[in-house]
C-alpha cells in the first residue's frame, strides 16, 4: 500500500520551505521499515481542495495527515472531500491538535496521539493485514477512532532510524526546520509545549550525522524548533560546534533558555552564523506568579547583556496581557529590556490562552482573585489586571516602543526598518 503524509503550510516568504519536520521525520521513518511513502505539502489556504483530494486519492492508498491547531478547519474540510470522492479510503490524522478533535465529527478515520512513528507503523500494517486484530487498540494505546475511543500516550520515546535527507533529499533548500530534541524540562503556566512529560534528546552521533548532510545539501537557512536549542546546556554547546564545523554557511534560529549561556557558550556562539537566538523574558512584573512566568531574572541579568556585548543576534520576547499585568507593568518590562538587556531587537506577542494549560484554568473564573477572559481565537480579552480597553492601549504602546527602538538601532537602514516594523505589526496584532 502507498502512503502519503500530508503536511500544510503558510507563510512561505517568512518560512520558505513547504516540508515541515514531522512529515520528514515520519517519511523517514516509514522509509526504513519499507513502507512505500511519499511527502505532500499542500497550502494552508487553498480554497478549493477537489483537486488536491483528486490527485491524493488517485496516488495513494493511505493518506496521513499532520494536524496542528492551525489546521482545525482545513484538515476537517481535507478529510470530507476524501469521503466525499471515496468514502472506503483509509485516512490517518496525528499531530498535536489530535487531543482536542470530536471524534463522531470523524466517522471511520482513525487518530494517532503523541509520538507517531511507531504508531503508525503499526496502524499501515494493521490496515495492509485487513483490520482484523481485534486486539489492535488494546496494544497500541494512543491510536483511535469513533468505534475505539479510549486512547492515552504511553511512550515517550524516540523512535528513529534512518537521518534525515535518507530518502527524502530533494526538498526546498532555502529553509529548513530542524530538532535536535523533544519536550522542554521547564513548565512555563501559559505555554503549550507540554504534550510530552519528559525531553528526550536525539542521539549526539545522529545529530553529528544530520548536520553534516544539512551542511552537504547546502541549506540556507536552518530554524532549530528545540523548545532550549540542545536540551540540555552541555549538548546546546557541542551541538552548535557540529553547526560550525559541519554547517557554517546555515544561518541559524534558536529558542534558549538563559540558563543554557555561560562564557564558554558566548565564545562559541560567536564563531556561529546566528541569524535570531529568540528568549523569552515574558515579563518582569513581580504582581505575575513565578508559576507563569518561571523566568529566572538571575540568569537573564547576568548573561543575557553578554550576548549583545559580544554583537550576537537575539531577540527578546514579552507577552501582553498575562493576567496580573497592566500598562504600568509592561512599561516596566519594556524599559528593563531595552535599558539593561539591549537586544538586537524585541517583540510583545499577544497572549493565546491555550487549552490543557495551567493557564487555561483561569479562564472565566471571575470570583477569584486572578482570572482571564478570552475571544474566540482564545486569545485574552480582559483579566483582573487589564479591561479589554486597557489591553488594546497597552498593544499599541508596545507597537510603538518596539519601532522605536528599531528606529534606534537600524536608522541607517530604512529598507529593514520597513520589513522588520511590518512584522511587528502583524505579529502582535494576529
Ligand atoms: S515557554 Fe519555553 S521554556 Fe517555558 S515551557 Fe514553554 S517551551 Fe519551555
Amino acid at each position: 500500500m502507498k502512503v502519503g503524509l500530508v503536511n500544510y503550510y503558510l507563510r512561505l516568504k517568512d518560512y520558505p520551505t513547504r516540508y515541515s519536520l514531522a512529515t520528514l521525520r515520519l517519511g523517514e521513518y516509514l522509509n526504513s521499515c519499507n513502507i512505500d511513502v511519499e511527502l505532500y505539502p499542500i497550502p494552508l489556504d487553498v480554497n478549493q481542495y477537489t483537486e488536491i483530494v483528486n490527485d491524493l486519492n488517485n496516488k495513494f492508498d493511505i493518506i496521513a495527515i499532520s494536524h496542528y491547531v492551525w489546521s482545525v478547519n482545513s484538515t476537517k474540510r481535507l478529510v470530507d472531500e476524501i469521503m466525499k470522492q471515496n468514502s472506503c479510503k483509509k485516512i490517518i490524522i496525528g499531530g498535536p491538535e489530535v487531543r482536542y478533535i470530536d471524534v463522531n465529527e470523524y466517522k471511520n478515520v482513525y487518530f494517532i496521539s503523541g509520538e507517531g512513528e511507531e504508531a503508525l507503523v503499526n496502524l499501515i500494517k494493521y490496515i495492509e493485514d485487513g483490520e482484523i486484530d481485534i486486539n489492535f487498540f488494546k496494544k497500541n494505546r494512543n491510536i483511535f477512532n469513533d468505534k475505539n475511543n479510549q486512547y492515552c500516550c504511553e511512550s515517550n520515546e524516540l523512535k528513529y532510524k534512518n537521518p534525515l535527507f535518507t530518502k527524502f533529499k530533494n526538498i526546498d533548500k532555502s529553509f529548513l526546520y530542524y530538532e535536535t530534541s523533544r519536550g522542554c524540562a521547564y513548565n512555563c503556566g501559559y505555554c503549550g509545549f507540554n504534550n510530552r512529560k519528559t525531553v528526550a534528546n536525539f542521539d549526539l552521533a545522529f545529530v553529528e550525522e544530520e548536520i553534516k548532510r544539512i551542511g552537504q545539501q547546502n541549506f540556507k537557512e536552518v530554524f532549530v524548533v528545540d523548545a532550549n536549542f540542545g536540551g540540555t546546556k552541555e549538548r546546546a554547546k557541542i551541538i552548535m560546534q557540529y553547526f560550525n564545523k559541519y554547517a557554517p554557511e546555515a544561518i541559524l534560529t534558536i529558542y534558549l533558555r538563559p540558563e543554557f549561556i555561560d562564557d564558554e557558550f558566548i565564545g562559541i556562539l560567536k564563531l556561529a552564523n546566528i541569524k535570531e537566538i529568540r528568549i523569552g523574558i515574558q515579563t518582569i512584573n513581580k504582581n505575575i506568579p513565578s508559576w507563569v512566568r518561571s523566568n529566572s531574572i538571575y540568569h537573564i541579568v547576568k548573561e543575557l547583556p553578554k550576548l549583545s556585548k559580544n554583537n550576537i543576534p537575539w531577540k527578546a520576547e514579552l507577552i501582553i496581557g498575562l493576567p496580573g499585568d497592566n500598562l504600568n507593568g509592561l512599561k516596566e518590562s519594556i524599559d528593563f529590556v531595552e535599558n539593561i538587556l539591549n537586544p538586537t531587537e524585541f517583540c510583545c506577542y499577544p497572549l493565546t490562552v491555550i487549552k490543557s494549560t495551567k493557564m487555561y484554568e483561569l479562564v472565566n473564573k471571575t470570583k477569584d482573585n486572578m482570572w482571564i477572559k478570552v475571544d474566540e481565537n482564545y486569545m485574552a480579552y480582559e483579566s483582573n489586571s487589564y479591561t479589554h480597553e486597557e489591553l488594546i492601549e497597552m498593544q499599541q504602546y508596545a507597537i510603538n516602543r518596539m519601532n522605536n527602538y528599531l528606529e534606534k538601532c537600524y536608522n541607517k537602514s530604512d529598507k529593514l526598518i520597513k520589513q522588520k516594523k511590518n512584522n511587528v505589526i502583524k505579529k502582535t496584532i494576529e
